[in-house]
């Protein structure tokens, strides 16, 4: 399949990597640096990667991203023909998802939503989980193209419903996290071993593909980032917009959110939204510097 694979970050970069593993033919455009993937074509504008493309595949940091790769003057839309497919790998709002699959769908081409979990390690190793949204047919001709990227395709329902999914399934990795870093630092504090925690915890009904993920490196004290925090902090303020939007209270979450504005304070939004622990244990006196 011809693909246009627009937007080369942590995650977009493996992704499209493995698509040109898969043969498929690929052009590829991000906004500044790292432009170049081997084996595949350097478009120099969104709409000139997707000018002869059967599927445009976006992975951007956020709403106005995509709005920018596909609405712009260069972008997607000029290229649109009937019978194209736009699929979106970034996590961006599910109203917005709506308007932009509406304004496409004018155009004769389908929209899926397919956002993903899995993180760095997961697309870099082809085990992302796709969290789709989409009419049946458009989500079974994309089929090749998960397999080549993923292990899991969870059709969820319509086109929204994936990226409505997602946020409700980060919302519950950030308090999760949350809930264990708390956890850490009162134990640190307290003179637990922290490797017999982590192992207490994954041994019994607490344990979480969460901490199983980030144990690692907290124990290194590495916060590089996986998922960086500016973006599960831009995914907080989906789930508390989306939440507003449809009058719903997020008590817990609207807490987190505070962490996640001190730790921006503090410098850390492109380290890994683990470092969120390096304020708890700041606070408890617990010293050390993120890197
Ligand atoms: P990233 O490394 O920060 O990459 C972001 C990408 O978006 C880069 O290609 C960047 O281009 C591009 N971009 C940002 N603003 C743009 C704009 N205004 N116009 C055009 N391009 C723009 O992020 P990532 O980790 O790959 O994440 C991509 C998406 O996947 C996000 O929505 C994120 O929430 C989601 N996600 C991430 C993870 C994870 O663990 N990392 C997991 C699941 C989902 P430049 O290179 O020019 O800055």
């Amino acid at each position: 399949m011809k693909i246009a694979f627009l937007g080369l970050g942590i995650m977009g970069r493996p992704m499209a990597a493995n698509l040109v593993k898969a043969g498929h033919e690929v052009a590829v455009w991000n906004r500044t640096a790292r432009q170049h993937l081997d084996g595949a074509r350097t478009a120099v504008s969104p709409a000139e990667a997707a000018v002869d493309a059967d599927v445009v595949w976006t992975c951007v940091a956020d709403t106005a991203a995509v709005e920018r790769v596909l609405f712009s003057e260069d972008g997607v839309e000029r290229s649109l023909r009937e019978g194209m497919l736009v699929v979106d790998s970034s996590t961006i709002s599910p109203s917005a998802t709506l308007r932009f699959a509406e304004r496409v769908n004018a155009r004769g081409v389908h929209w899926v939503d397919a956002p993903v979990t899995g993180s760095k390690i997961g697309a870099e190793t082809a085990q992302l989980i796709f969290i789709v949204g989409g009419a049946p047919e458009p989500v079974e001709y994309l089929q090749p193209l998960f397999k080549a990227m993923g292990k899991l395709v969870i059709h969820i329902g319509d086109v929204g419903k994936g990226q409505s999914a997602k946020l409700c399934m980060n919302l519950m990795i950030a308090l999760i996290y949350e809930g264990f870093a708390e956890a850490f630092t009162l134990g640190q504090k307290l003179g637990v071993d922290a490797h017999k925690f982590i192992e207490l915890v994954q041994a019994s009904m607490v344990r979480s593909g969460v901490v199983e993920y980030k144990a690692p490196f907290v124990l290194r004290h590495d916060f590089s980032p996986n998922f960086p925090l500016r973006l599960m902090h831009k995914d907080i303020h989906l789930m508390l917009d989306t939440a507003k939007e449809n009058r719903v209270k997020l008590p817990a979450l609207e807490t987190v959110d505070e962490i996640y504005e001190l730790s921006t304070e503090e410098g850390w939004e492109n380290l890994d939204f683990a470092a969120t622990l390096a304020l708890l244990q700041k606070w408890a006196g617990l010293g050390g510097q993120p890197k």
